[in-house]
């Protein structure tokens, strides 16, 4: 495993005076790249041939290096190449969607800007709930069999993409039912019934809250908030409901965009003071905690119940509604911070300070 200690060792021979800003070319990298610049870094961009004209029709990337499939970034050649740009790496999206949190922990010899075993709590369900649970957050109840479904439950399939193949029901005999169509219709396997996770289905509306986590301020700040704009669940409203019982429509969640919220103020309090405790937990089952942004999924229903089902330990998408700058960064900095920004701003501050190796691990 990659310890906190070689990370140390690789950061002796950087140049701290030419630290490099790295990410893989997706997700949030322009975000990440646009501040990154707007505080001095030079940027290098992991990326697909495909993608280039990104970088080009947006100059945000000062080196671009082209790579067939972002797994290259686990082999040694990519790596020796991104110490000797003096790299330190912003994990994003991409990096546990395309790579194991196995491999981050393991196989990447390069400075990260993130706690490693927090994106290894991250990927694991039941780590994350017992994470939350232990951080005080309300969470959606779970149900260890569909027998004890009393209420409107989620059903969810491990590592469903764009949560194909879920559905909602009411009771065991609405589940049972449900399943079978379902595997009568190809959505789901028999097999399927032994790794469902049923979960409470919170009913309202989703909101994302995107924190800062600094160690070298010990504080967490609230940055940004959006929502998602989900195919086909955020469609099917313009269909009639007549004719969604003709199609037999069933929603999957892909995302494809993301709008910003502003909170009812009188929401933030508790908004604030769940990153603080989750950061808080974090920093017990991990130390030294969240480094930089992370993210929390929740729902708020009707009753102002705030209920989190799952947290991000690294920048989201979401925040790229904020480039430029979003009400929050706004209101604790002024104009122009963003999250990429805010993440450049704590990499130069730890090198004033001399403690880059306590965030680049
Ligand atoms: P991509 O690089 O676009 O394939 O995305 C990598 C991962 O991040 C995937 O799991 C996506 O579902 C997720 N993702 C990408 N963009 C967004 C977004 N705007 N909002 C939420 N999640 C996203
Ligand atoms: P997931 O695959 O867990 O990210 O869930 C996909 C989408 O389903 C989320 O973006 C939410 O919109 C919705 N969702 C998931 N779990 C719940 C829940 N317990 N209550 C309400 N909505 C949920």
């Amino acid at each position: 495993m990659i310890t906190a200690e070689d990370m140390a060792k690789v950061l002796e021979n950087y140049d701290l005076k030419k630290i490099a800003i790295g990410t893989l070319g997706s997700h949030s990298s322009l975000n990440i790249f646009k501040g990154a610049k707007e505080e001095g870094f030079r940027t290098v961009c992991v990326c697909k041939e495909k993608d280039a004209i990104m970088y080009q029709k947006f100059p945000l990337a000062d080196e671009l290096i082209i790579v067939k499939d972002f797994t290259e970034l686990l082999g040694e050649e990519l790596q020796e190449k991104l110490r000797r740009l003096n790299v330190v790496l912003i994990p994003h999206g991409s990096f546990t969607a395309y790579l194991s949190t196995d491999q981050l922990q393991n196989k990447l010899n390069v400075p990260m800007f993130g706690n490693r075993e927090l994106l290894h709590w991250e990927a694991d369900r039941k780590q994350q709930e017992e994470w939350l649970h232990k951080a005080g957050l309300r969470l959606p109840a779970t149900f260890k069999s569909p027998d004890e479904i009393d209420r409107l439950t989620i059903v969810k399939l491990p590592g469903a993409k764009g949560g194909k193949g879920y559905f909602l029901c009411n009771s065991p005999s609405a589940f049972y039912r449900k399943f079978t169509e379902m595997v009568a219709r190809r959505l789901l396997t028999e097999e399927d019934i032994d790794k469902v996770h049923l979960q409470e289905y919170a009913l309202g509306v989703n909101v994302y809250p995107s924190y800062f986590s600094s160690i070298i301020k010990n504080d967490v700040e609230l940055l940004a908030m959006d929502r998602r704009y989900e195919s086909a669940v955020d469609s099917i409203g313009k269909i009639p409901a007549s004719q969604q019982l003709e199609i037999d429509v069933n929603p999957t969640y892909t995302v494809v965009g993301n709008f910003p919220i502003v909170l009812r103020e009188s929401l933030l309090p508790e908004i604030m003071r769940m990153g603080d405790n989750v950061h808080k937990k974090a920093r017990e089952l991990a130390p030294p905690g969240i480094i930089g942004p992370f993210c929390l999924e929740t729902v708020i229903t009707d009753d102002l119940k705030i209920f989190t089902f799952e947290i991000s330990a690294r920048i989201v998408a979401g925040t790229n509604v904020g480039i430029g700058t979003s009400p929050y960064a706004y209101l604790r900095y002024g104009e122009n911070v963003y999250m990429g920004r805010r993440i450049a701003m704590e990499i130069k501050e730890a090198i004033k300070v001399n403690r880059l190796n306590e965030i680049a691990v």
